[in-house]
């Protein structure tokens, strides 16, 4: 076994994807979710009821993983939501889409992370990925698209660059990386990626991304992109 992956969100679209190619590439996979009955048959991959938006749910997630396996050697953050279409004008949007972007997209990377960092801390070689998105640049921004989605997405940014400063002494590295423009419920059909594409070049870059570049946003083939 290459190691244990605990990956948010992975029923369906992108998390669905890693999870079959952790699995295919030798890793155990707790694909996490919140209906388990659409996790992937696989006996490499086991479902673990998981809601990133519940104190109980997680506690109860990371207590049964707790019960049942050794550590966690990599957590991946990939749940998020993406609250309208994405064009409505800033006066237009209820304030609940932004509370439920920042509710999933940030609070419930910070309430997994804390749960299952005594996990990581019992691998050798821990590692946290935060799925972001190039829609948390915040340099390059000049359009008005995606209010609550890209906001949440730059607040997961800094909060990468904080948990890497936290962790770096404890050799947890933390990493935020964009996926590129996938073809899954999020991204719709003119997206250029399939799932496999994307899973396939971020299997390879979660992997190999090294201790001294934690902290960094990367493109899912390991490219440096701007905050
Ligand atoms: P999807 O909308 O296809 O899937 C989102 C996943 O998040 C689903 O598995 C969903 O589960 C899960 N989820 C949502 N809320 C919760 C919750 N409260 N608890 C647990 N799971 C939850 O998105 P993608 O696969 O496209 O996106 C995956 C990641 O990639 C996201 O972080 C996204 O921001 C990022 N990304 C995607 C891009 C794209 O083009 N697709 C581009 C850039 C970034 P359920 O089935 O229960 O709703």
């Amino acid at each position: 076994m290459a190691g244990i992956v605990l990956i948010t969100g992975a029923a369906r679209g992108i998390g669905r994807g890693l999870a079959k190619k952790f699995a295919a590439e030798g890793w155990l996979v707790l694909a996490a979710a919140r209906r388990t009955t659409d996790v992937s048959l696989d006996p490499a991959i086991h479902a673990i009821p998981l809601d990133v938006l519940s104190d109980d749910s997680v506690s109860s997630a990371a207590a049964t993983i707790a019960a049942g396996y050794p550590c966690i050697d990599m957590l991946i953050n990939n749940t998020a939501v993406f609250p309208g279409e994405g064009n409505e004008r800033l006066e237009d949007i209820p304030a609940e889409w932004f509370e439920d972007a920042f509710a999933t997209n940030v609070v419930g990377v910070i309430r997994v992370t804390r749960a299952f960092l005594p996990l990581l801390r019992k691998s050798a070689s821990a590692r946290i990925i935060n799925i972001s998105s190039g829609a948390g640049t915040v340099s390059e921004k000049t359009d008005s698209a995606y209010y609550p989605y890209s906001v949440s997405k730059a607040a997961l940014n800094m909060l990468t660059r904080a948990m890497a400063a936290e962790y770096r002494e404890e050799k947890i590295p933390v990493f935020a990386l964009s996926p590129g423009w996938v073809k899954t419920d999020m991204g719709g059909s003119a997206a250029p990626l399939s799932v496999e594409e994307s899973a396939g070049s971020l299997f390879q870059t979660t992997t190999r991304l090294e201790l001294e570049k934690s902290g960094g946003f990367f493109g899912r083939d390991g490219e440096v992109y701007p905050w």
